[in-house]
């Protein structure tokens, strides 16, 4: 396959969606025929355990704008839609979940906007049937966080749903970074973007695969690929902490000399433990800094391919 043969790909992660595979592809079916005959949708199974890429081989054997990709285990979801993106050979790429959470039907108003001159057309969920409580909150303090630290700016509520051009495929192709946190990415490329509302309905099938730990790892990925201030607000509060040691020693000595000593070991044990806390924190924070820097270094591809569908496509 070369690339652009194709009007619209639709790329889609999954891990253990053996739910929702046949509606998500016959739901897709329908949107697209409508739109163009000259259409693919690529399935990338990102080290599912269920019969995910089971379903999807036979879905893709009666019908051949289907490509099944099984990546060799699983990488997670912001790496599988790189893969998914850099296998599409469509002049619009189009990716989304599948769980039916992105409505297939918001498709058509993708296409429309990028007919409008969009490069990319990004899309923000107006309400999530699904998200608790938990979720909503974390994920409005997440955007709330990362939009003051960072110097890229994300719209909140923001998903992966997302319509991009050649264009902007082939520049988003060009970032090699292996943290990928691609809200970021994209808002940092530039292009014309655009965002559209579209309303999530309830997952169809099987549960939320972003676990807490996972959601967390997704959170400081993002921030610490595009802020360094965190590094920088644990050198003040270093610079800070140690003034406000500098006064309480100055007091402490005007104490002595008045002839009063200072009750010793609740406020000892106050400062050894919050210096020794802001200590850690920061050692945390280079930590995740370096981590990056190592986890660049050591240059290892971002994912293997295990199997296809169909004849491997050339990329
Ligand atoms: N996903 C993936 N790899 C992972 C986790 C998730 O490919 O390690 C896929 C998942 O199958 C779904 C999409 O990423 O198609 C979004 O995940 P999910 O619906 O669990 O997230 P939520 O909507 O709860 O934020
Ligand atoms: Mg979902």
């Amino acid at each position: 396959m070369s690339k652009i043969e194709k009007e619209i790909s639709i790329v889609i992660p999954l891990y253990n969606e053996e739910g929702n595979v046949s509606i998500l592809y016959n739901s897709l079916i329908i949107v697209l025929e409508k739109i163009t005959s000259n259409f693919e949708i690529i399935f990338i199974d990102d080290g599912s355990t269920d019969e995910s890429f089971n379903h999807i081989t036979s879905i893709s054997k009666n019908d051949n704008r289907v490509l099944g990709i099984s990546l060799s285990r699983n990488f997670g979801h912001q790496i599988a839609i790189t893969a998914g993106i850099e296998h599409a050979c469509g002049d619009i790429v189009i990716t989304m979940d599948a769980d039916m959470q992105h409505p297939p039907e918001t498709i058509n108003l993708l296409y429309l906007k990028s007919k409008e001159g969009y490069d990319i057309v990004n899309t923000k969920r107006e309400d999530t049937a699904d998200a608790g409580i938990f979720k909503k909150t974390t994920s409005t303090l997440f955007y709330k966080l990362i939009n003051r630290l960072a110097d890229i700016h994300i719209e909140p509520a923001s998903a992966d749903f997302r319509l991009m051009n050649r264009k902007s495929v082939n520049a988003f192709l060009e970032l090699k970074e292996k943290d990928r946190f691609t809200r970021g990415l994209i808002s940092w490329m530039g292009f014309r973007q655009t965002t559209i509302n579209y309303s999530a309905s309830e997952r169809f099938s099987g549960k939320s695969k972003y676990s807490i730990t996972k959601m967390f790892r997704f959170a400081t990925d993002g921030i610490t690929s595009f802020s360094a201030k965190p590094l920088r607000i644990s050198f003040f509060s270093g610079i800070i902490v140690s003034l406000i040691g500098l006064l309480y020693a100055i007091y402490a000595i005007i104490e002595y000399f008045k002839g009063n000593t200072i009750a010793g070991w609740t406020s000892l044990m106050v400062t050894v433990l919050i210096i020794g806390g802001i200590q850690l924190i920061s050692i945390g924070i280079i930590g995740e800094y370096l981590a990056r820097v190592f986890n660049e270094s050591k240059n290892r591809p971002l994912y293997f391919v295990k199997e296809y569908t169909s004849k491997e496509p050339k990329i």
